[in-house]
């Protein structure tokens, strides 16, 4: 459909059909940014009322009159009616921003949102050049990407938009990385769709809302085509080592293939798009080895195991567990769950949902639809929930809360908790957390209270005392027998990178200098010494309270190219973070966490090291990281 609507009015009932199934506040939205008619927002304030609740409040008659009007300016050339997003000003932007999200949106928002509501989502996030490099310089592979999963495919499309020939070099034989390993059961994404996909490459076709591993990975797969990076991709090789050669102001490189024979390559830029959860970590628990049945990891799930019929004993119970537990529990005989911590669990009613097909339509044909349905699920599942993350320190109950916003998601939980399981104070006391929401990831309920109260399972909160041949023994003396066990029980993050050797201009490996669980970097990008290096998902820029981890890529790769941009028209040899940008940019991400959730007593999580540094997540709002990372300042790098 053209942006302005076919200027004759034949009745389109596929348009009312979408304008029914679409939801109202997002409909309201995109009726303001193509009529301009900014008393909708008035009309339609009230009824949305913040990051949990935008939607459903709006009465029906509005609801009725948005639809109408929205049918009209799109299938007429109604008076006033145009779909030139130039007339947005940034008031009436920040305004419709705000009644989007249900509270005041800041300015500091408005250019962020322009680059969504462009007609080419990829162009406004690519590189462009201010005057032609060298073609010399960009005749060689200049790029060695590692891993070809979400950031390494997203590096490549910009490396390609930019014309500096890449490579990328993948261990597994596939591509997509954490949505190509993972094939655990009930496998699935907890960021909903619309949100969770590259800016520039929605998919109209999800399925549901929070789809589920085959799709993702498709998404992936269909992404890598498109895009033509197959031929820059070469799967089933590993790198081991690499190392920085100051005379060639470049990177000498081994990788392993499959038949375990290793190459060397060289580059003059490396990125690492390795991902932060992928290698598991098992429990470390007295006669493991001795079980008798088939036991794994989430991560590394047997294909051809059957459960049906089978006694399973789960252990851990974060965002893996929780998506296999419900899933398996009706077909096992007995389900046994091993809890050391309980977390938070929200729900979520699209949770489950499938996705109409006039929903779909919308997306796909009502202008700037997907993208305030985009800036709706930005707010809700990342920055409108930001204050939810801070400590007051005048706070009177910092071990149930940490200040009123989040207080009020707890209450929002426990009733939930409580609505679920009320007939069972048993259970409700083992999965009520005792610490404030957010300090581990908050899990969307995936059935999970339903699933404990079924007679099948069982809910155990002694601690595991040893693994035995027949099944688990806990501290209270019991067995419980098992025929197979599933390690739900996480993944190793604190190394970074680990186990690739990266070798430094002063040859010092990347996690000497880090020491061993310590990973910093300026903007999660780049380490001083570490020349033409970039990192992506690299230290401090993983999500914990929501988000989209592929927003945090596409800010990443904006910097690293603008970086090169940098190297190369100026025909420079090398670049490297200054070590005092480096050191102030971790000093402020520490005083950030100081006061945040992730650095609050009473819980454990992964995102933090021995010393209680928080190393693995981000302090900043993502229009905050958006901005940091959109800007290019020279006098941070050292240009050589
Ligand atoms: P996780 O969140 O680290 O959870 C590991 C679980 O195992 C915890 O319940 C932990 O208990 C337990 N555990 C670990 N060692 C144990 C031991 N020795 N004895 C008893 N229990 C033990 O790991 P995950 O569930 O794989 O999730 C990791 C991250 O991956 C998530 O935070 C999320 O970022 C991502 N993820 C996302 C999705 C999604 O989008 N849906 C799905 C899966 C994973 P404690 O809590 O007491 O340590």
């Amino acid at each position: 459909m053209p942006d302005s609507g076919p200027e004759t009015s034949v009745e389109n009932p596929e348009l009312r059909r979408a304008l029914l199934a679409a939801d109202p506040a997002t409909l309201l939205l995109a009726l303001v940014q193509l009529s301009g008619e900014a008393h909708w927002l008035e009309a339609a304030r009230p009824f949305i009322r913040g990051p949990m609740s935008y939607q459903e409040f709006m009465p029906e008659p509005l609801r009725a009159q948005i639809r109408d009007r929205l049918y009209d300016v799109l299938t007429k050339t109604a008076p006033g009616a145009t779909a030139a997003p130039g007339r947005i000003d940034d008031a009436l932007l920040r305004e419709m921003m705000s009644v989007a999200a249900g509270e005041p949106v800041p300015d500091q928002y408005i250019a962020m949102m322009r680059e969504d509501l462009t007609d080419d989502t990829l162009a406004s996030r690519s590189l462009k050049w201010r005057r032609s490099p060298d073609p010399a310089a960009l005749g060689n592979p200049e790029v060695v990407i590692i891993g070809a999963g979400m950031s390494g495919l997203y590096a490549g499309i910009q490396l390609r938009e930019a014309g500096i020939p890449f490579v990328i070099l993948e261990k597994n034989d596939a591509v997509g990385g954490t949505w190509y390993e993972n094939i655990y059961p009930g496998c699935g994404v907890d960021t909903p769709n619309h949100f969770y996909s590259y800016a520039f490459e929605p998919n109209h076709d999800w399925s549901h809302f929070f789809a589920k591993r085959d799709e993702l990975w498709n998404y992936f797969e269909r992404v890598a085509d498109k895009y033509d990076l197959r031929r820059h991709i070469r799967l089933g090789t590993e790198v081991i080592e690499a190392r920085y050669h100051e005379g060639e102001a470049g990177w000498r490189i081994t990788a392993q293939g499959a038949d375990g024979i290793r190459h060397a390559l060289s580059a003059r830029v490396l990125v690492s798009a390795v991902g932060v959860l992928n290698r598991p970590k098992l429990p470390d628990i007295a006669g493991l080895p001795s079980f008798a049945g088939p036991a794994f990891h989430t991560a590394q799930w047997d294909r051809n195991f059957d459960w049906r019929g089978k006694r399973v004993a789960m252990i851990g119970t974060g965002a893996s567990g929780h998506q296999v537990g419900p899933t398996i529990a009706p077909d096992v005989e007995r389900l046994t769950i091993f809890q050391r911590s309980p977390h938070w669990v929200v729900p979520n009613p699209n949770y489950h949902e499938g996705v109409s097909a006039g929903k779909k339509w919308a997306l796909a044909n009502i202008p700037f639809y997907l993208r305030w349905y985009r800036f709706q699920l930005f707010w809700g599942f990342a920055d409108g929930l930001h204050t939810a993350l801070q400590v007051d320190p005048q706070w009177p109950h910092p071990q149930r809360s940490l200040n009123p916003v989040n207080e009020k998601h707890r209450r929002f939980m426990e009733r939930h908790m409580r609505s679920e399981l009320g007939e069972r104070p048993d259970l409700l006391q083992k999965v009520i957390p005792d610490y404030p929401p957010y300090g581990k990831r908050i899990l969307i309920d995936n059935h999970w209270f339903r699933m404990l109260k079924r007679p099948n399972v069982d809910l155990v909160t002694d601690p595991i005392e040893a693994i035995e041949p027949e099944g688990v023994r806990t501290r209270d003396g019991r067995l419980w027998p098992a025929d197979a066990l599933v390690f739900a029980t996480g993944f190793k993050v604190s190394k970074m990178l680990h186990p690739i050797a990266i070798t430094g201009r002063e040859g010092r490996e990347l996690h000497e200098v880090w020491g061993a669980d310590d990973a910093k970097a300026y903007l999660g990008l780049t380490v001083p010494g570490f020349p033409n290096f970039f990192m992506l998902t690299g230290p401090n820029t993983g999500l914990a309270h929501g988000g989209n981890q592929i927003f945090m890529t596409e800010c990443g790769v904006r910097h690293m190219m603008l970086g090169l941009r940098e190297l190369l028209e100026g025909g420079h040899r090398s670049i490297e973070c200054r070590p005092e940008i480096y050191d102030n940019y971790n000093r402020d991400v520490d005083a950030l966490h100081a006061r945040m959730v992730w650095t609050h007593k009473g819980m454990t999580n992964w995102y933090r090291n021995r010393h209680g540094r928080v190393f693995a997540i981000t302090p900043w709002r993502l229009v905050e990281y958006w901005k940091m990372t959109s800007t290019f300042n020279r006098e941070e790098y050292d240009i050589r």
